[in-house]
């Protein structure tokens, strides 16, 4: 895994705060403009007209995705650092191009925050923090902020922040992978590990007061998701898969999606999954919900016939088989488990739902 933050530790003063006075939002844009000034040249041109100008590649199609990180539902201020935060307002959007194997164009953000992360040094300090996360990410990817809009959150004390970011790719043409594509037959992996963020998550939770100092991001797959870019290139590249997406609401959930989209029904091998090491500490059960149900791991799940011969890795990212594609039957489940003891059980879709704004058990056990 790689890191991303190796200079950067939670309780480092930011390069920003101090500098602005007034901070507001003109002085956060100025900001902004100033922070990512360097264009790829995918863009003709960034920050500062009416529209951005982007050169996709010739022979390629342009891929649009959007995502909201909204407090309260996708994060916590105060569980998430904020270099966490700004980092995975990107990372969603990369993970969508990854998923249909696109390479980045460039990023558009809008943000709504609150009154006191622009007026206040603590709320100054907090939102340089979140850029710095998210320019970093950026960064490692080569993709540029190109535009945006900020504007103060309504809602006075009680205001939140609400983030969404457009992310804009290129595939070439008619090779984009789709979610539509996999077949009865084919073979089902995924990428890296499952479990790891929603683990994470959990214990993060637990905390009352976030003390971690973070030099590294490797170990933190909630914190700091790494969209598999490179995965997803690589499969578009060499033609390994027929359709894919990414696991950003659980494996249970995300599966379902495929299986609707190729029409087909999917048996998943328990004794297959790849647990992350944070995932991996928990007792069995919640173990193997964290795998099958927990959202935000960010890998991607794909299928492939069984003449492809997949690679143990990809990128540097271990792959692996998790089950096999089926007809779908009517009457039937759309997905099965298969336990260890060999039995088959209906695997229902049990995702995450993305929550945060209270602790919850986990909704469901596995069946
Ligand atoms: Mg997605």
């Amino acid at each position: 895994m790689r890191t991303v933050y190796a200079s950067i530790s939670m309780n480092k003063p930011s390069p920003y705060p101090g500098k602005l006075t007034p901070f507001g939002e003109l002085s956060l844009i100025k900001q902004i403009r100033r922070d990512f000034a360097s264009t790829g040249k995918a863009v003709k041109l960034g920050i500062g007209d009416d529209c951005a100008i982007l050169r996709p590649p010739s022979g390629c199609e342009v891929l649009v995705t959007t995502d909201f990180t909204l407090e309260g539902r996708h994060f916590r201020r105060d569980t998430h650092p904020p270099e966490s935060v700004g980092h995975r307002c990107l990372a969603r959007g990369l993970s969508d191009l990854a998923a249909m194997g696109a390479t980045p164009l460039a990023a558009f953000l809008s943000l709504a925050l609150p009154a006191s992360l622009l007026s206040t040094s603590a709320g100054r300090a907090w939102t340089a923090r979140f850029f710095n996360g998210l320019r970093a990410l950026a960064e490692l990817h080569s993709v540029s902020l190109a535009g945006g809009d900020t504007s103060e959150s309504p809602g006075g004390r009680n205001a939140l922040l609400l983030a969404d970011i457009v992310l804009v790719g290129s595939a070439p043409k008619g090779k984009a992978l789709r979610r539509a594509g996999a077949s009865p037959g084919e073979v089902l992996y995924i990428s890296g590990r499952l479990g790891g963020a929603s683990a994470e998550l959990a214990s993060m939770l637990k905390r009352k007061k976030l003390t971690l100092r973070i030099n590294s991001t490797a170990d933190h797959p909630q914190m700091f998701p790494e969209p598999r870019l490179d995965v997803g290139e690589a499969l578009l590249r060499r033609s390994l898969a027929t359709a894919a997406l990414d696991l950003s609401d659980g494996l249970s959930t995300d599966l379902a999606h495929l299986c609707q989209a190729s029409k087909v029904s999917a048996e998943i091998e328990q004794e297959a999954l790849p647990f992350h090491p944070l995932a991996a500490k928990l007792d069995a059960p919640s173990a193997l919900h964290a795998a099958l149900h927990g959202g935000e791991d960010y890998e991607l799940l794909f299928a492939a016939p069984t003449s492809v011969k997949m690679p143990s890795s990809l990128a540097g990212v271990p792959i692996t088989r998790i089950g096999m594609l089926k007809p779908q039957r009517k009457g039937q489940p759309l997905m099965k488990l298969i336990a260890l003891n060999g039995s088959t059980t209906e695997l229902k879709a049990g995702g995450w739902e993305h929550f945060i704004s209270s602790p919850a058990p986990p909704r469901k056990r596995p069946r």
